[in-house]
């Protein structure tokens, strides 16, 4: 697979593997490293967590899977994210679920990261949301720190609006990577509020989060999901006979914004699937169809 180049130093995986639900998956440190291993095999480079996943567990699985084989670490970029304290008996100091975006516990999230990840340094660091609290000052001091003292190579964000992205680049030496917000075929905000536009006119590619709408479409019967049932079906047998998942995959894949899918299955077989989905060529008339069925409108 061709990797997405972000900046002259840094390239992704098309197809990124997300671990939000590594701890729902009840792997053992040998199953993780199993599926670690599969997933570069299939050329999945990139993955995705955040402090914060599985209740602060997340990491650490990853990490004590990593120790068993430390060599992988050098063909991987790891992406983990700051920002969101949450309420959690391992934080009994948190008495309510908050952002935080001080230059203090940027570092201090990112030293529990390195630990917890078995890592010295992090590929690239995204906020996790916008938070109405933020100085954009403190963020580019600790951005900055770690640059320099080589824990983190690069910086993006999560979440973040058009005007809430060159807000924070504003005050930044070095361009953010990427924006990682949630698209997929039921999911358009981001090409609504602009964000699609911003990475298109500063050749950012975008992290597409939970692009299989969280898996929910597959059982939903809301009209909306059933509609999108029936096309994604519809142009699945136009492709050939493809599965739904990878008529979504496809859907973001052939996007001229270079979306990034961040396949979240723990199943090997539906992460396949997402990387074969790289290959499927969608015409401009079956991207709209979907989308139609999305909107539940023809375009004007
Ligand atoms: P997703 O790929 O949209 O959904 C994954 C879920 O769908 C899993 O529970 C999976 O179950 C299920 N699924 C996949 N294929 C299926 C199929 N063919 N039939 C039925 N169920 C199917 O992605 P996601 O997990 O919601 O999110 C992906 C990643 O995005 C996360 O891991 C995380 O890294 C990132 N994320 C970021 C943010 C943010 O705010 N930045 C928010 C949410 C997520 P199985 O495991 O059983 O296959």
């Amino acid at each position: 697979m061709q990797k997405v180049k972000l900046t002259d130093e840094l390239s992704f995986s098309p197809i990124v593997h997300g671990l939000w639900r590594l701890a729902d998956w009840n792997m053992n440190s040998e199953e993780t490293l199993k599926l670690i291993e599969a997933c570069l095999e299939l050329g999945i480079t990139t993955f995705d967590h955040a402090d914060i996943y599985g209740n602060y567990s997340c990491e650490g699985l990853f990490g004590e899977a990593l120790q068993l084989n430390p060599r992988l670490r050098e063909k991987m970029e790891i992406v983990t994210k700051c920002g969101i304290k949450l309420l959690s008996d391992k934080h009994p100091e948190h008495k309510v679920k908050h952002y935080d975006t001080s230059q203090a516990h940027i570092l201090k999230s990112v030293e529990n990261s390195l630990s917890r990840l078995k890592t010295d340094y992090i590929d690239v660091l995204l906020i996790h949301r916008p938070d109405p609290f933020m100085n954009p000052e403190e963020v580019a001091e600790a951005f900055t720190r770690l640059k320099t003292e080589g824990k983190v190579k690069h910086f993006g964000v999560s979440n973040f609006t058009p005007s809430q992205f060159r807000m924070l680049s504003s005050y930044l030496d070095f361009p953010l990577v990427t924006n990682q917000v949630e698209i997929s075929v039921s999911h358009l905000h981001a090409f609504e509020d602009g964000t699609i536009e911003q990475c298109l006119e500063n050749r950012v590619a975008p992290m597409a989060w939970s692009p299989l709408a969280g898996g929910q479409i597959f059982q939903a019967h809301d009209e909306k999901s059933l509609r999108l049932r029936k096309t994604l079906e519809e142009v699945g047998k136009e492709l050939g006979g493809i599965e739904l998942d990878q008529v979504m995959y496809a859907w973001l894949l052939n996007h001229p914004a270079r979306m990034i899918p961040i396949a979240g299955s723990g199943n090997y077989n539906r992460i396949k699937a997402a990387v074969e989905a790289t290959k499927i060529q969608m015409t401009r008339q079956q991207w709209f169809k979907i989308w139609i069925a999305s909107t539940g409108t023809d375009v004007a």
